[in-house]
């Protein structure tokens, strides 16, 4: 343990971020606070879920991309912690067929070890392991080719890059809304999704690339469990404490201001972490030299009369959607957050033009006719539809604070910011949030020791 026995520290915000890094400085010997305008110890995904639209509304585990394993690494020091809590996940997203040339991207190993071990019997897992192998080393064309019956390329000029369309997505795949056991995968989709490389393949360890964090473990035992380590080391909690504002000079935070009155008058080795998604962030501390990033995603979902067997998603950037999950009998659209949506009688027109355009981009990248599964409400062209005020899972960057993350610098020394909105490495979800979390605990080691 390592022994800064200096400043104290102060953990704004008690969701996922604070909390890992408040139980991780108090176990390393600082005397820690963590502050939370509500309860710590909880997740934003246990109280989002009660805005979240229906069919949204599952503790099902979520894919999302973390190459360097940081967020199974976390937990991986703590025994009571269930390893199952991050779960090797799979991926497929965007295929196309028909007309158009399928993506072809590579996924982790750790799926198509799984599929050979699926097959019954040694021939059938051998001529799994050699299909998946020739797919590995077939050229792009002969992949290609092999994939969808020649001669029915259009001659659309993006539609012939392979996997383009794809890889982008992948940047992205923290906000991938599904996941599906590897059972109910047909081999043939995973098929055209799996380029494994042999050595890989074969190799003993493997990390997954693409993991699934497991909501109720997370909730149930995981953040528990921080919190009762965070105690037993000394951390103090104070719940239903909302901070307000912060007072400062030019290069030190002073005064920490709460809603209640309240006061914290900081010293100068004392540090101060904010913890806080980028909305609450500015609202409490609108100097912070960064713009809020939207904390409410604009959702519509579309009723379908027949379910989806396999899930699916599609992210685009696009002026009017910016992501469609196919979610059980639900079509969920995430919509452009500069689209203005009417409250005036031109609702439907509106509900019209998205339905259309979804269409559009299911058939072009899903291969999806989504006119089949659509009952439409008497008189009109485009099924039942609501509007659902979702809470974003994870920021909303927009370009512009996107590009601003790699320069921001918080205002003052003795400050920092930790969630999953800040490495800028990273597309915001877990293992951006993980690695946050790593980077701030060693700023905090580097001023505590100064
Ligand atoms: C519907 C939904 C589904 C999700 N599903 C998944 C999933 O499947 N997999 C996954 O990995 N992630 C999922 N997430 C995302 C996950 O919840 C977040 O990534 C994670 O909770 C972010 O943690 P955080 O600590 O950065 O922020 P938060 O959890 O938002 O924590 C910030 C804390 O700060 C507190 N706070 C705010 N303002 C103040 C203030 N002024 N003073 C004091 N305290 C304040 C809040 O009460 C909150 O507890 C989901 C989220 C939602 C909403």
């Amino acid at each position: 343990m390592a022994s800064f026995t200096s400043g104290r520290l102060h953990v704004i915000g008690g969701g996922l971020a604070g909390s890992a890094l408040a139980t991780l400085m108090a176990e390393d010997g600082i005397d820690v606070t963590l502050y939370d305008e509500a309860e710590p110890f909880e997740s934003r995904w246990t109280r989002g879920m009660q805005t979240a639209p229906e069919s949204h509304k599952t503790a099902e585990p979520e894919i999302f991309h973390d190459p360097d394993g940081v967020v199974a690494d976390y937990f991986a020091r703590w025994p009571e912690i269930p390893t199952k809590l991050i779960r090797p996940a799979h991926c497929v997203m965007g295929l196309k067929r028909g007309r158009r040339k399928p993506a072809i991207i590579t996924l982790d190993q750790g799926i198509s070890r799984a599929l050979i071990a699926r097959r019954l019997g040694f021939i059938a897992r051998a001529y799994t392991a050699f299909s998946l192998w020739q797919n590995r080393y077939a050229s792009e064309e002969s992949r290609v080719e092999g994939t969808i019956a020649s001669g029915m390329l259009e001659s659309d000029e993006q539609a012939n890059v392979p996997g383009t369309y794809h890889r982008d997505a992948l940047a992205v795949l923290a906000e991938v809304l599904f996941s599906m056991p590897a059972h109910r995968c047909s081999k043939a989709l995973l098929g055209r999704v799996m380029t494994p490389k042999a050595s890989k393949l074969f190799s003993k360890s493997h990390e997954p690339v693409f993991s699934a964090i497991d909501p109720i473990i997370l909730n149930d035992i995981a953040l528990p469990a921080l919190r009762e380590r965070f105690i037993t080391s000394g951390g103090s909690i104070k719940a239903n404490t909302k901070l307000g504002d912060i007072d400062s000079t030019s290069d030190y935070a002073t005064d920490l201001l709460f809603d209640d009155d309240s006061q914290i008058v900081l010293k100068p080795n004392d540090a101060v972490v904010l913890a806080l998604h980028p909305k609450p962030l500015c609202d409490a501390v609108p100097d912070i030299g960064m713009t809020p990033a939207p904390a409410k995603r604009q959702t519509m979902a579309f009723e379908l009369k027949r379910p989806f067997a396999e899930p699916r998603c599609l992210l685009v950037s696009d002026d009017i959607v910016r992501a469609i999950y196919c979610n059980r009998r639900h079509l969920q659209v995430s919509l452009n957050s500069g689209l203005h949506i009417p409250n005036d009688g031109t609702i439907d027109q509106f509900a019209h033009r998205i339905w259309q355009r979804c269409v559009w981009l299911c058939d072009q990248y899903l291969n999806l006719d989504l006119q089949v599964r659509s009952e439409n409400a008497e008189g009109f062209d485009h099924p039942n539809y609501r509007f659902i005020d979702a809470e974003a899972p994870f920021p909303e960057l927009s370009p512009g604070l996107a590009a601003l993350r790699h320069r921001l610098q918080p205002p003052w020394k003795n400050l920092f910011l930790c969630g999953d909105s800040f490495p800028a490495e990273h597309a915001p979800g877990p293992a951006a949030l993980f690695t946050s979390v790593k980077q701030v605990r060693q700023q905090l080691q580097a001023f505590f020791s100064n």
